[in-house]
């Protein structure tokens, strides 16, 4: 855990945690397939290393998943960047996410979209996950200590809700929190247990379901844990 007196130091980056880093990250993102670059230049100019553990944080920018403790992951650069620009392909005013975890991709959301709702299920992620994201001010995310399951409901509609969690079902509620032409995007597991990103584009009443790519994330899990 980074204590605030390391945090300016921090914040400068020293070798691994360096501006050069990133931007290797986001060249190598970029060859990957990403080609928002306005997702790129908020995932060149975001400290990533200040998300992780400090025994951790020289490993922030390398191309894989990382602990955060409590059976938990902070997601792949790729797997935040190709969210990131999916939303963003919706040009949205109003985002809820689901699954708060290290608030990284909270972080990054909040750089390019108006309001932002984040909701998690596990105390201690969401308490520091709020420091996180006071210490870097990003004042436009509201953040939720609660079972995303139920969304948020005084809030909705919002434009698009994403999940960083593995649903094994529609998560009905959440759709019906998006409004009338919004779009969720989760991944989803199906019946053999492997896991597709999907999009869920809402018109109205109903509702068009999209098989993007595989993918591996934790599971959605319900009830919160104090
Ligand atoms: N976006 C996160 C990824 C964290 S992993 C990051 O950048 O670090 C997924 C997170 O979803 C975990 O923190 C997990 O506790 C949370 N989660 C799982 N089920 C949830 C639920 N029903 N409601 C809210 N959060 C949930």
């Amino acid at each position: 855990m980074h204590s605030p007196e390391r945090l300016p130091e921090l914040l400068r980056g020293v070798g691994m945690t360096s501006q050069r880093t990133r931007d290797r990250m986001v060249a190598r993102l970029a060859k990957q397939g990403i080609t928002d670059e306005r997702v790129l230049g908020v995932m060149a100019a975001e400290p990533r290393h200040l998300f992780l553990d400090e025994a951790l944080a020289h490993r922030a920018y390398e191309d894989t998943s990382l602990p955060i403790g409590h059976g938990q992951t902070l997601s792949q650069p790729w797997m935040v960047a190709r969210m990131t620009e999916l939303v963003m392909n919706e040009a949205p005013r109003r985002v809820l996410e689901i699954g708060t975890g290290s608030g990284y991709q909270t972080l990054i959301l909040s750089r390019l979209v108006p309001e932002l709702w984040s909701v998690e299920r596990i105390n201690a992620l969401h308490h520091l996950a709020a420091k996180r994201l006071r210490l870097l001010k990003a004042h436009n995310a509201r953040l939720r200590l609660a079972d995303g399951g139920h969304g948020w409901q005084e809030a909705a509609p919002f434009d698009v809700v994403l999940l960083t969690a593995c649903a094994h079902e529609l998560p009905e509620v959440l759709i019906s929190q998006l409004s009338e032409e919004g779009v969720m995007i989760l991944p989803l597991a199906d019946p053999n247990g492997e896991q597709w990103l999907t999009r869920v584009r809402r018109s109205g009443t109903q509702h068009d379901v999209q098989r993007l790519e595989r993918v591996r994330f934790v599971p959605l899990l319900q009830g919160v844990i104090r």
